[in-house]
């Protein structure tokens, strides 16, 4: 981090004072919500497959479960740092929120690059990971999910370690499992498709109609591929995909499953034979109608902020813009659908499966799929309204929406009453 440049934690804070301040919150609950309720770091020991020992460090933030039991993903990423976590538990708080799921935020992680890891190696620290955290976890207390780096594999072999430890099967205790293992049908393109169901929603509130518009999306992991394969089924021309290998581009528009096969032969979308090789920085700044950041964070800042020019961006990744070049893009016009109402579906369909586990009584894939609509389309006309009502942008009329509904139930707690 340069010298003077605010890591991601105080940068959460900061937005966090913001809003809170906005909603004129009492100074004893700012301070309270603006810190995370509990932080477990642990140290994971592997035995590698040369036969030495390894040792991982493993974060847990709980940032706030006074709405339920706290909900977020774990990260396996060379990248993660107490920080960061603390940062993302605090957006798992008010992602929550804002799609009213009764959950509280966590977030997770280990410090690992798991591509490193061979599959062993990979199975070992993953049930390590979970055992080391089985202490502060549980079905009803805080319940973890895939995030980068992690998969339905993962959190399979998660799962298991935990039952094994527990004398019994909980599939509860994790979602985004194997559907075999308790998982949800719908699960593993749930973020894209509450992305696609907030951009549809966003074109309705802006009279855009839906005909041929073309969408460039930043990651083809997951989220990336499936916003692609959804839109693209929806009529919507994909111009513009990268990876962490490159970026590729085809103003006629790009087969996603094609690009997905040539993805898997060769590791990268980049040289996919149907498209011209662009810089990845060129990606964001090309001429489209909706972008879609659906990789890391701090993607678009105050350097490129202003080469943007789609018409809106949908926050498929977790804190992809940042606060300066949130500005910027206000001034622009560009309608900023933010993470934590964007990338929400996943999380949604988390506390499905979480619902299906509990009641051992599991829901059809459409089922799901409508029981996500309703929830999208309900959040986003509630915070796009907020965004109108209070001349705010859509990110601060979520946290907002968030905040206010966790600052409602903290002082339902804290009300001293002398009438009974
Ligand atoms: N990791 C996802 C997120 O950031 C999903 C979390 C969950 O399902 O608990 O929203």
């Amino acid at each position: 981090m340069a010298n003077g440049e605010k890591n991601v934690w105080q940068m959460t804070q900061e937005r966090l004072d913001k809003t809170m301040d906005m909603l004129g919150l009492k100074p004893g609950i700012q301070k309270y919500l603006r810190e995370p309720k509990r932080i477990i770091e642990v140290t994971i020991r592997v035995q590698m497959d040369n036969g030495e020992i390894d040792v991982f460090k493993g974060y847990r933030v709980q940032h706030n479960a006074d709405r339920g039991p706290t909900k977020g993903g774990l990260r396996f990423s060379e990248n993660v740092t107490l920080d960061d976590v603390k940062a993302l538990s605090a957006l798992m708080t008010l992602k929550t929120a804002v799609v009213n799921v009764p959950f509280g935020g966590a977030k997770g992680g280990v410090r690992v690059n798991p591509k490193k890891l061979s599959l062993r190696e990979l199975e070992t620290l993953s049930r390590q990971f979970i055992l080391e955290l089985s202490p502060n976890i549980g079905v009803d207390t805080d319940i973890p999910a895939p995030d980068v780096g992690t998969n339905p594999q993962i959190m399979a072999w998660m799962t298991d370690a935990y039952s094994i430890q527990q004398g019994h099967f909980e599939p509860g205790i994790l979602t985004g499992k194997p559907i075999e293992l308790g998982g949800s049908q719908g699960r593993d393109e749930a973020t894209s498709a509450g992305v696609v169901f907030t951009v549809l929603s966003a074109l309705k509130e802006l009279n855009i109609r839906k005909n041929n518009l073309d969408v460039v999306i930043q990651g083809y992991g997951n989220a990336g591929y499936n916003c692609a394969r959804i839109l693209n089924d929806l009529g919507f021309n994909i111009i513009a995909v990268s990876d962490s290998g490159g970026a590729i581009y085809n103003k006629n528009g790009l087969d996603p499953q094609k690009v997905l096969e040539h993805k898997n032969k060769t590791c990268s979308v980049i040289n996919y034979s149907e498209s011209e090789n662009i810089a990845p920085e060129k990606l964001l700044e090309l001429e489209c109608d909706i972008l879609i950041p659906a990789a890391l964070e701090n993607q678009i800042d105050e350097n490129n902020a202003s080469r943007i020019k789609a018409q809106i961006i949908s926050e498929a990744a977790n804190a992809p813009v940042t606060p300066e070049a949130d500005e910027i893009l206000d001034e622009n016009n560009i309608l900023v659908i933010p993470d934590m109402l964007a990338n929400a579906g996943g999380v949604t369909v988390s506390y499905f499966e979480w619902v299906q586990c509990c009641q051992s009584y599991y829901w059809t894939y459409n089922e799901v799929k409508s029981k996500l609509k309703q929830v999208m389309e309900r959040s986003f006309k509630e915070v796009y309204k907020l965004h109108k009502d209070k001349n705010v942008n859509m990110r601060t009329a979520a946290s907002l929406l968030a905040l206010g509904r966790v600052a409602d139930v903290v002082s339902l707690k804290t009300t001293r009453s002398f009438c009974y």
